[in-house]
């Protein structure tokens, strides 16, 4: 039987007690709860219950070996998921906790291997959001929770999101508002002989490398790959539009103009609606064009335009775009993330020296 969801607002930095209760209570029943996290809005359940968990994963549609995030109040409750807590979890848990960090150690016996798609690790991580540590605090368990989206869509940054994918699949929605980062955690590998980021995330790679020295990336992460792979499905498409996206890798910011200008040119002749995810800088030379705009920040401000990000997505697909042209913000910073993500969400990428 589907659940009638549920829609609370609560206040971003005083959670009401009495509405915590509620959605506590509901978690504790075994019931499925959105809430917001300081990157996007998690699909939460009891992470030591495995019927809650397997809900999780049929509201979602997720395949079972894509393994959750146990979100934890407070560090101290570490040994409560994992076996072992290595010095490099506690120095960074020190530095980035409550924060956009996800570790990778080895799972405690008591978490239900589904959590973990059946490895013998387990991520968790400490959100730094008022109303997610309430949630977990007051229900006294720990809290799986992926982003709380159908699999393979764009991550949901406002309760609006997570209502248009979710209702009628999950109980309650706890609605705190925008989330302030807007990209989902960086996680890390702690279990691997050098620490290796899985996923770039909300913490970047260089403010990881000031505290522990050599961090690995992942080799074959469509981070590395200046082309998407032959076969797409190898790709990993995720956090995806319903519209096509091509993502314009280049670093000229004329040639990227031009063949802006072109693509839109060539894609409106042929009957098909475009939409332009840019920066503010790009305005001046596309604003002329017959397509939708999504400003999404400033190159200058990368944090502004993680938050922007999946709205950004969102809105184009909402004006009902085919095509969906997105700029590159680099690779340094929250630039990894974003450039993670937008590939992940394309279909095609164009670098430079391969204008079309
Ligand atoms: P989501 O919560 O939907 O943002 O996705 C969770 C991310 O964490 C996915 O990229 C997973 O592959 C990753 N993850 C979760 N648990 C593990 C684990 N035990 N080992 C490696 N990666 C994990
Ligand atoms: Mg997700």
């Amino acid at each position: 039987m589907n659940p009638v969801t549920r829609i609370l607002t609560i206040s971003e930095r005083n959670p009401d007690p009495s509405i915590i209760a509620v959605a506590s209570q509901a978690i504790l029943e075994g019931k499925l709860v959105a809430f917001p996290t300081e990157t996007v809005y998690g699909l939460g359940a009891n992470a030591l219950n495995p019927e809650a968990v397997a809900r999780i994963f049929s509201a979602k549609g997720r395949p079972a070996e894509d393994p959750l995030i146990i979100h934890l109040a407070s560090p101290s409750d570490l040994p409560r998921v994992t076996l072992e807590v290595p010095p490099m979890a506690l120095l960074l848990a020190q530095e980035f906790w409550p924060g956009p960090l996800t570790l990778v150690l080895r799972r405690h016996p008591a978490v239900p291997p589904s959590v973990s798609a059946g490895l013998d690790t387990v991520a968790v991580r400490v959100p730094a959001h008022p109303v997610a540590l309430a949630l977990i605090q007051t229900s006294g368990v720990p809290i799986a929770a992926p982003s709380a989206n159908l699999f393979g869509h764009s991550s949901p940054t406002t309760a609006r999101h997570v209502w248009e994918d979710l209702s009628g699949r999950i109980d309650l929605i706890l609605d705190g508002g925008p989330t302030p980062v807007g990209v989902e955690s960086t996680v890390l590998d702690l279990t691997s002989s050098i620490p290796t980021i899985l996923r770039p995330g909300g913490v970047t790679l260089e403010a990881l490398q000031e505290i522990i020295g050599d961090v690995h990336t992942l080799k074959n992460s469509p981070l590395d790959r200046g082309k998407p792979q032959a076969s797409p499905g190898l790709l990993g498409k995720h956090y995806a539009p319903h519209a096509r996206l091509i993502l314009l890798k280049m670093v000229n910011p004329t040639s990227l103009h031009q063949t802006l200008r072109r693509l839109v040119s060539d894609e409106t002749s042929k009957g098909n609606r475009v939409g332009l995810l840019i920066a503010s800088e790009d305005l001046p030379f596309v604003q002329d064009l017959p397509a939708k705009l999504a400003v999404i920040g400033s190159l200058d401000d990368l944090a502004t335009v993680a938050r922007n990000l999946y709205g950004g997505i969102r809105q184009l697909d909402q004006e009902n775009v085919d095509l969906i042209l997105a700029r590159d913000f680099g690779n340094f910073g929250l630039g990894m993330a974003i450039r993670d993500r937008l590939s992940r969400a394309s279909s095609q990428q164009i670098t430079d020296d391969e204008q079309p």
